[in-house]
């Protein structure tokens, strides 16, 4: 077999030694092809670790944008709940303002308004506002059931009989269950209604004499009764402080004063529950 063979000449800078040696010459083209193979593969790496280093910088940007967004976010949320818990109590305290007003307006004592109650609100915490809602919710209810009861008095005027069995006022013996209050006044003086509701009645009943009676909400009933004087009809909405009639002494009367009674489906109860909170 016939073998190529190449030389290889080594000189050195002054040209006074040289050395040879003989490589086959298929193990020289073979190292150029592995050579120009190793280049490529090179170059190749190199090409891809960049590409990979570019991306991952790029990638770090985003993260960094997206970490930036989020708490900027959070920022916004937090100070959106802290808005809205603010809403919340400011309602909640208007309807107690409100409430106590009411009652104050009915001749209730309400009880002091205190200030801040639970301390100012921690920005940092997250507060469910669903609480708020609840007392919220609930104030409203109060204000609004407070508005439909009879509440206070109709007549500021001596108490000349209770609720409850007593002497015949008429003389003779025995004694008689009295369904209401009687406040004593005289003819003219104005009779105010006790709480919202829808006059269903303003007319002559029997022993009531001229007899106002509103309807309210929870199937009570107020009636006021010996008036001399409407100052409504019936079918008429009315309101808790709207005059609606003036003292009297008609129908079964010793003198001028209101008869004033308190029913719940249709069951005359202690007017005295209504006149206070107690
Ligand atoms: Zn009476």
């Amino acid at each position: 077999m016939n073998r190529k063979i190449t030389t290889v000449l080594l000189v050195s800078n002054d040209r006074e030694e040289t050395k040879s040696f003989n490589i086959p010459t298929i193990h020289v083209q073979r190292f150029k092809k592995y050579f120009v193979s190793f280049l490529s593969l090179t170059a190749l790496t190199v090409i891809f670790i960049s590409y990979l280093l570019i991306s991952l910088s790029s990638y770090s940007n985003e993260k960094q944008q997206l970490m930036n967004k989020i708490a900027s976010m959070e920022n916004d949320v937090k100070l959106i709940d802290s808005l809205n818990i603010k809403t919340k109590i400011n309602d909640i305290e208007n309807n107690i303002l409100f409430f106590n007003n009411y009652l104050r307006e009915r001749g209730i004592k309400p009880g002091d308004k205190q200030k801040d109650i639970g301390g100012a609100v921690d920005s940092n915490e997250r507060y469910d506002l669903s609480v708020y809602d609840y007392y919220n919710n609930y104030s409203a209810l109060l204000l609004s059931t407070a508005n439909n009861l009879p509440l206070g008095y109709p007549f500021i005027g001596e108490m000349r009989s209770d609720y409850g069995y007593r002497p015949n006022p008429f003389g003779g013996r025995g004694s008689e269950f009295h369904k209401g209050l009687d406040l004593k006044g005289n003819i003219g003086d104005t009779v105010r209604c006790t709480g919202e509701g829808i006059v269903s009645q303003a007319d002559w009943d029997k022993g009531y004499g001229k007899c106002v009676v509103i309807k309210h909400t929870y199937g009570i009933e107020c009636l006021f009764g010996h008036l001399s004087e409407f100052n409504v009809t019936t079918g008429q909405k009315v309101k808790a402080g709207d005059v609606i009639g003036f003292i009297g002494s008609t129908g079964r009367s010793t003198g001028p004063h209101l008869h004033y009674e308190i029913r719940v489906n249709g069951i005359d109860i202690n007017p005295h529950n209504f006149l206070t909170l107690n």
